[in-house]
């Protein structure tokens, strides 16, 4: 892992991007904003899973009027999302919101990005400036249109690449010359290669915090391995100062997704269990599978960080369970569980799941009370070749 690269801090509502503040997560709400009950109540639900901030979009008034009450409501600070609108900016400004999510592209008038820009800064409001693969090529001047296109063409991967990194360049000079700093950059892209290679272009040519995202990733079936590798690769590279994945589905598998990314690269502490287990082979002789996903669900009640490891034989040596702070191996039919390297008891495969969540749970209370400590090493399961 590189070292985070340190960049301008700014203060969203309490939450820092930047500097040392640890990479946050973020996601954005899919109800309608002026439904505010329904927006309140799915804006918690993200919070509980670990978001650390939420964007709802503001394409009317109606949900600019909802928005005082919104953020009143709400456990984690609000970011206005607004495009074409500069009203819907100022009225979110005016409801209290922490953060402004702006393409300066869509609003063509100067002056209007001024006013944005000038209400802002009187409330210490920081701005999200991004650049879309999508949204970079000239839509109104034809000659540079082409001249774009043909550019794209000829070389589409560094072309786009630097179109993006250049448009984000363009309208950072309107914040340079309002003197303005309180800027988050973003450079979306479907293609997880050119998320990587212009996050990479940007943090070499701007110190400002980077918000990194793949956009319209699809279901989270398909596009949790493009977001995962796109993002995890800059994060990897000290990139990447807070995180939105983004899929089209409830957004706390968003939140979720976000966070286990931040767990597995440890630029996040784990609140819950983790649970580790072994891939099956011919040597299974329980229904390791389902035993997984019964224990998976039934470790969400516990809030402490327990390494639980279930594998399918004791071909790996219970050596193994040395990293684990609860483990078990199966056999036929049965299985042996360890606590922190020490064998606890044998049971049935009947009594697996119920025996396995015993032991955690007791795990954990020991944890609390001070008597025990988490193993905090990682468990290497490895399958035979
Ligand atoms: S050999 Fe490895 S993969 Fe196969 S059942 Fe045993 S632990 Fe699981």
């Amino acid at each position: 892992m590189t070292p985070r690269r340190k960049t301008h801090q700014v203060n969203v509502g309490g939450v820092l991007i930047g500097g040392d503040a640890p990479v946050s997560i973020q996601s954005m709400t899919s109800t309608y904003t002026y439904e505010i009950d329904k927006t309140v109540a799915q804006i918690r639900t993200m919070a509980e899973a670990g978001c650390d901030l939420v964007r709802v979009a503001v394409p009317q008034k109606r949900d600019t009027d909802a928005l005082r009450s919104i953020i009143d409501q709400s456990p984690v600070p609000i970011i206005a999302d607004v495009h074409y609108h500069f009203e819907r900016a100022l009225e979110s400004l005016d409801a209290g919101v922490h953060k402004i999510r702006l393409n300066p592209g869509n609003i063509k008038d100067r002056k209007q990005v001024d006013r944005v820009i000038a209400a802002c800064r009187d409330r210490g409001v920081p701005i999200r400036v991004g650049v879309n693969e999508g949204s970079v090529v000239e839509r109104t001047d034809k000659d540079r249109r082409a001249a774009q296109q043909s550019a794209i063409r000829e070389n589409p991967h560094d072309r786009l690449v630097q179109l993006m990194v250049d448009t984000l360049e363009d309208y950072l000079r309107i914040f340079e010359e309002n003197d303005f700093r309180d800027v988050v950059l973003s450079l979306k892209s479907i293609d997880a290669t050119i998320v990587i290679d212009a996050y990479r272009a940007a943090s070499r040519r701007f110190d400002l915090p980077l918000h990194l995202g793949l956009t319209h990733a699809g279901p989270p079936e398909t596009g949790t391995i493009r977001s995962i590798a796109s993002l995890g690769a800059l994060l990897a590279d000290g990139v990447g100062d807070t995180i939105r994945i983004s899929y089209a589905a409830d957004p706390i598998y968003e939140v979720e997704h976000a966070r286990e990314l931040l767990c597995s690269l440890r630029l996040r502490d784990r609140v819950e269990p983790e649970l580790i287990a072994c891939p099956t082979c011919g040597r299974i002789e329980i229904d390791l599978i389902k035993l997984v996903a019964d224990v998976r669900q039934k470790l969400v009640g516990i809030k402490t960080p327990v390494k639980v490891a279930i594998m399918g034989c004791v071909v790996n040596g219970p050596g193994e369970a040395e990293g684990a702070d609860v483990a078990i191996f199966a056999g036929k039919g049965r299985g042996i569980i360890y606590v922190q390297g020490e064998q606890t008891r044998t049971v049935m495969e009947a009594d697996m799941l119920d025996a396995l969540y015993d032991e955690c749970l007791k795990f954990a209370a020991r944890v609390e009370r001070g008597e025990a400590t988490l193993t905090g090493r990682s468990v290497h399961i490895v399958p035979p070749d």
